[in-house]
């Protein structure tokens, strides 16, 4: 059965965002509210008060993340759920993760104002601490989710000042009391700005997001030997950065041929002993590897580790070390069509794209159906007090959210 596509008050939405956005204001427009400090409370007990005042019931799981259900015409089915996160960066915007959660509130006030019925429950996630930027993993109530760490793991995490996550839950009351996931989920959405310059620079108001980057973490470590800048002619050397920045140069280019989905990066650099008058010694930096296809990645990393061996020379050794390798993501195909049945039922202009960040939906996607819905953000500036975007996008991105999570979750006429 088609039906026509129903839709959001994109005003209200906006106006949620703002008044979410007044909690852990900051002076350039942006936000901050680290995951479990006081101002993430606040703004839990604020989005809490507007789900409750839909009606919706809330759970709050053992790592803090926060469930509101509006109950379906069959209590026992699984939920079609979505959301994202309310925590910021220090120095973090208004609609990063927030947009996903309040998107998923304006579903549900749409669908109370216009008297629709699920068959399914319908769950608005918000996940504790997704952006790791006070406590290290990232992702960490989607990853004890979706049995990727473990509740003990995240638990314990502590912040620069030892705080544990233990105790800060504690302390802000979100020590919920029912176990991490467990459950069956029909389908998982989440709807998040693109923090990519794609969309907005395409002029498209949404992506349709069929999965997320692989990605390849290594350090490498150069060394040669340290010798007075002076008295050492330029023979006798072994200079580890002059090995260093030749390699660099060249691995630099592995992505140039791969694109849009191929990227490289050498984020960080360390040099020893980092003085003017001395020939570096050692030098250590990091490379990052992305690809949405597990085969090119692959592909990647031997013509990396093959530079390493051809830039080898008498007297500098080259140490290759793995940090990370995290495979790519592909969304369930399903619920990717859900989105793109609602994009198309509604018009609107766009593209599919893969995610090249980390979001909760990436470890949902482990064992939950699970798709992604991307709107612009201007510039594609995102992680900054800057960050911005426009009113009728961010309400095209609901639009969508619902009409994908309602064909999922079936509506009773
Ligand atoms: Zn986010």
């Amino acid at each position: 059965m088609t039906q026509s596509p129903i839709k959001v008050n994109g005003a209200r939405l906006w106006q949620s965002l703002m008044d979410l956005a007044e909690v852990g204001a900051t002076p350039l427009g942006g936000n901050c509210r680290l995951a479990l400090t006081d101002e993430d409370k606040t703004g839990r007990d604020l989005v809490i008060g507007w789900f409750r005042d839909e009606g919706m019931s809330i759970r709050i799981d053992q790592i803090g993340n926060i469930f509101a259900r509006r109950e379906g015409r069959q209590a026992d089915l699984a939920p079609v759920m979505c959301g994202s996160h309310i925590d910021t960066q220090p120095t973090g915007g208004r609609f990063d993760g927030n947009y996903g959660v309040l998107a998923g509130l304006e579903v549900i006030r749409t669908l109370n104002e216009q008297k629709i019925t699920t068959e399914h429950p319908i769950d608005v996630a918000i996940w504790t601490n997704e952006e790791g930027s006070r406590f290290v993993p990232v992702m960490m109530g989607s990853g004890v989710f979706s049995n990727t760490l473990t509740l003990e793991e995240a638990l314990s995490a502590q912040d620069k000042a030892g705080i544990s996550v233990r105790d800060e839950l504690k302390r802000i009351h979100y020590a919920g009391t029912e176990a991490v996931g467990g459950y069956d989920v029909k389908a998982y959405f989440e709807a998040h700005i693109e923090q990519g310059p794609v969309l907005d620079t395409e002029n498209l108001p949404v992506g349709v997001v069929t999965g997320a980057l692989g990605l390849y973490w290594y350090d490498v470590v150069v060394t040669g030997q340290e010798c007075h800048a002076g008295p050492s002619p330029m023979s006798y050397r072994r200079d580890a950065l002059k090995t260093s920045s030749q390699l660099i140069n060249r691995i630099l280019t592995i992505a140039d041929s791969r694109q849009p989905d191929g990227r490289v990066t050498v984020g960080e650099l360390d040099m020893h002993p980092n003085s003017r008058n001395v020939v570096p010694g050692r030098v250590k930096f990091s490379v990052d590897l992305r690809h949405s296809d597990k085969a090119e990645l692959d592909k990647m990393h031997d013509e990396f580790a093959a530079l390493l061996s051809e830039e080898k020379k008498e007297g500098i050794d080259i140490e290759l070390k793995v940090v990370q390798k995290m495979p790519p993501t592909h969304f369930n195909e399903s619920c990717i069509n859900r989105v793109r049945d609602a994009v198309n039922s509604l018009a609107l202009p766009h593209i599919e794209m893969i995610s090249g960040a980390g979001h909760d939906a990436v470890y949902l996607s482990r064992t939950i159906p699970t798709a992604m819905i991307f709107v612009p953000c201007i510039g594609g500036i995102s992680h900054n007090e800057i960050e911005d975007a426009r009113p009728d996008e961010l309400e095209a991105g609901a639009h969508v959210l619902l009409n994908a999570m309602l064909a999922e979750a079936g509506s009773v006429l």
